[in-house]
């Protein structure tokens, strides 16, 4: 194995594409960052082939990793729908091996990032594992008996599990979803709702939760929101440890402290898991998108 050989990991969202040259160490040895450059408010596929031939030049590259948002199917490589890309079935990966003759592999961000918290982060070496980001919008990664649940792209969406019957109408059509209680955006609108005040975010919320009883009791909604959709989870998968990560959960303990009261409270017979906060925080996308490279170079790290 020559030592000087790389990947490239990609992480795409709707308003930057980072990309980085990574080591088998995991760690990035450059680092590119540009707007999603789009065509007609479709984001060019052409970006990712581009950023990853511009790190290879004067290394040698053997495989890459991209980490999509959208409903994405791991093992064709194919994202079915990404809203803010404006993608619909893109057959991204034989796009990008071709325009770059690496080896690829393309994963949903949200099991990218839970593949490198379960590898190498806070959730190293369990077989049973559960991630959930808590960020403007809230996903997970399942990983049951050593395997990441893919289910061609539509597992994981525990943002969508509805736990307020006839709550407020979500992003996605239905009502009472986990995301209209505790995603980011949640907290300051639900905020404003109580009290007339704008504030800005969620940490701006959790500024307040000493003194101020409708912060509280925002702050306990999304809790109990949170504790519910894992219930759930818990009992279908049973994690032995659930990791959470996200803007909002990597704020402090304010959150990952009380939902794991809360969830450990509700459980019976449940196998009962750890409740952790990342460990990766923003490099989780990096590190999970390098681990993808190695794989498709059939290289172990
Ligand atoms: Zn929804």
């Amino acid at each position: 194995m020559a030592a000087d050989q790389h990947v490239v990991a990609v992480d795409v969202g709707g308003t930057s594409i980072k990309a980085a040259l990574v080591d088998r160490d995991l760690r990035a040895v450059e680092v590119l960052r540009e707007p999603t450059r789009r065509i007609g408010g479709v984001a060019d596929v052409g970006q990712i082939g581009e950023l990853v031939n511009r790190l290879s030049e004067g290394h040698t590259v053997v495989g890459a990793g991209v980490a999509v948002p959208g409903i994405v199917d791991d093992d064709l490589g194919l994202v079915r729908a990404a809203v803010n890309l404006g993608w619909v079935d893109v057959a991204l990966r034989d796009q990008v091996s071709a325009a770059t003759g690496v080896p690829l592999l393309v994963r949903h961000d949200v099991r990218t990032g839970g593949l490198a918290e379960f590898t190498v982060g806070a959730g190293k070496g369990a077989a049973d594992a559960l991630f959930m980001p808590v960020g403007t919008g809230i996903a997970a990664a399942v990983q049951v008996d050593g395997r990441m649940l893919g289910a061609a792209g539509y597992a994981g969406e525990i943002g969508h599990v509805v736990v307020d019957p006839g709550g407020a109408v979500c992003g996605c059509g239905m009502r009472g979803c986990l995301e209209t209680l505790a995603a980011a955006p949640a907290f300051a609108r639900r905020y404003k709702e109580r009290t007339g005040h704008a504030i800005t975010d969620a940490a701006g919320v959790a500024g307040l939760l000493d003194t101020d009883p409708d912060a509280q009791a925002v702050w306990t909604d999304a809790v109990n929101a949170l504790a519910t959709a894992l219930l759930s989870a818990v009992t279908l998968f049973g994690p032995s440890v659930i990791v959470l990560g996200g803007g909002v959960a990597e704020a402090g303990e304010a959150l990952v402290g009380p939902v794991r009261i809360e969830l450990l409270s509700r459980l019976k017979f449940q196998r009962r898991p750890e409740v952790v906060r990342a460990a990766l925080g923003q490099d989780a996308g990096r590190v999970g998108a390098a681990l993808l490279g190695w794989q498709a170079a059939n290289v172990e790290v």
